[in-house]
């Protein structure tokens, strides 16, 4: 049988799908109607509270749901007894805590949550889960490789990675820093603890004024809405006095968990404006990087936070992660990237779903990305059309989904390069077993036939295997 394999820039270049297709039309207007009203009264738990009471962060953060316990008592009788055993056996199954703040927790459908986006996201099921890719490694991007001081990630030439908090607004259960971020759970019990310290962010600091290359950093986590707002001001005034620190970026989840902040955190938002501000006066750029992944997430409360924002001259960009079940539906993802363009949220990337523990439901393959990716193309404005881009499992960083050198569909290997970051080195991406054939599945069971499979990959080029951990 012959092989469904594409390789390029070898001779063989196939396509993903080549009869033109006439689906994926969205409503014209449909990712103007944005949820209002007092959704949240339809939560047992947060029936009598008003909106004046609810539309805050202090609210929000109080009344976020961190046990099963809790959450059973704040939705009454919405959910199944065997809905709460099914999420209690799934958490077992996580590497990340359960957190979920009102807000979110009150956009989720009760009368279906097993189908809902947002329950898919942040309330693991155990029914829904599936076994482990065997190529899975906790950390899979090998950040921790890259990583001079604790906390900071030096990958690219010119940008890092500083992470200053270990904690967020929400848990989401397919992090792919989970090897850090939030409480132990049953299945990774030992995290590395980056708390927020000033002892440890003047280590990075160090580094970064001793590396004039550095010119981009991402403040993430964590999360930045995790800082407290003197911190937040601190790190980005410090960042900017460097001198050949050009662009800094704020990361955080906040404004889909917890939109609420923008409008009633004053203080917190004026730090970001004051600093915002500053880099403007310094001709730098400060901007906030966020991450939504369901058209869901967007109500008029996030339009509300984004206006203020827009009104103070801050930029937001979303990174989104392409999930089945949540955005992996061409229309669904059309909606998002719409939805999110009218708020004046710049989509700029989807990302290919990492390999993380206990999340091999969430993962598609590169071809039904691709698929994805060439139906949102073209409908809004380049400018605001995301890159579909793989993060290489190993450390090769983002690559364009479709610059793969390599890609047996038929195993699931997909082969990228990436001279600019690690040349001569190659990074593999691995389609979910679920979208293989029922041969190809069986095969990925057998240690051996997994290392024969990967060695093919490799063998197009002749080149050795190396940078991966066998699991065997
Ligand atoms: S907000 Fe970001 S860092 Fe925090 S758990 Fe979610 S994906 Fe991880």
């Amino acid at each position: 049988m012959e092989k469904n394999f594409f390789s390029s820039p070898q001779a063989e270049v196939s396509r993903l799908d080549s009869a033109p297709s006439t689906d994926g039309q969205l409503p014209l207007f449909e990712h103007r109607e944005l949820l209002s009203g007092d959704y949240w009264r339809r939560i047992p738990g947060f029936s009598k509270v008003g909106s004046a009471e609810f539309q805050t962060h202090s609210f929000q953060q109080r009344a976020t749901v961190t046990s099963v316990a809790q959450l059973r008592a704040t939705l009454g009788g919405l959910a199944s007894e065997a809905f709460f055993d099914d999420l209690a056996d799934g958490i077992r199954n996580a590497p990340m805590a359960l957190r979920i703040s009102p807000h979110l927790l009150s956009l989720i459908d009760w009368e279906d949550p097993a189908e809902d986006p947002i329950r898919t996201q942040f309330l693991p099921l155990r029914s829904c889960q599936q076994p482990d890719h065997p190529m899975l490694q906790l950390d899979s991007l090998a950040e921790r490789k890259d990583s001079p001081v604790p906390g900071l990630t030096h990958r690219y030439p010119d940008k890092a990675l500083f992470l200053p908090v270990d904690t967020c607004p929400v848990y989401c259960r397919f992090c792919t820093r989970s090897y850090a971020v939030g409480a132990g759970t049953e299945l990774v019990s030992e995290k590395l603890k980056l708390h927020a310290n000033q002892a440890r962010w003047e280590a990075a600091f160090t580094y970064i004024e001793s590396h004039p290359g550095l010119e981009d950093i991402v403040i993430s986590g964590g999360d930045s809405y995790n800082l407290r707002a003197e911190h937040l001001e601190a790190i980005g005034r410090r960042l900017l006095g460097i001198p050949h620190v050009r662009r800094i970026r704020f990361a955080t989840k906040g404004l889909c968990v917890m939109p609420q902040k923008i409008l009633s955190d004053v203080h917190w938002t004026d730090a970001l404006t004051r600093v915002v501000e500053l880099a403007r006066r310094l001709h730098k750029s400060a901007v906030v990087h966020t991450h939504f992944n369901s058209p869901n997430e967007i109500v008029e409360a996030t339009q509300r936070a984004m206006n203020l924002l827009v009104e103070r001259g801050i930029t937001v960009r979303c990174q989104t992660v392409l999930q089945r079940g949540v955005n992996s539906d061409a229309e669904v993802m059309q909606l998002l990237i719409k939805r999110l363009g009218y708020i004046n949220i710049q989509p700029y990337y989807v990302y290919f779903h990492d390999l993380v523990p206990g999340v091999e439901d969430l993962r598609t393959s590169l071809a039904d990305g691709l698929h994805v990716e060439k139906r949102v193309r073209g409908t809004t404005a380049g400018f605001h059309t995301p890159a579909f881009v793989v993060d290489t499992m190993g450390g090769g960083g983002k690559r364009d989904a479709h610059s793969f050198e390599y890609y047996d569909k038929e195993n699931g290997i997909a082969v990228f390069t990436s001279p600019s970051v690690k040349p001569g080195e190659r990074f593999l991406y691995f389609d979910p077993l679920e979208s293989l054939g029922e041969a190809a599945q069986e095969r990925w069971q057998i240690p051996s036939e997994r290392r024969a499979m990967v060695g093919e990959a490799f063998e197009w080029r002749g080149e050795q295997f190396r940078g991966l951990e066998w699991r065997e």
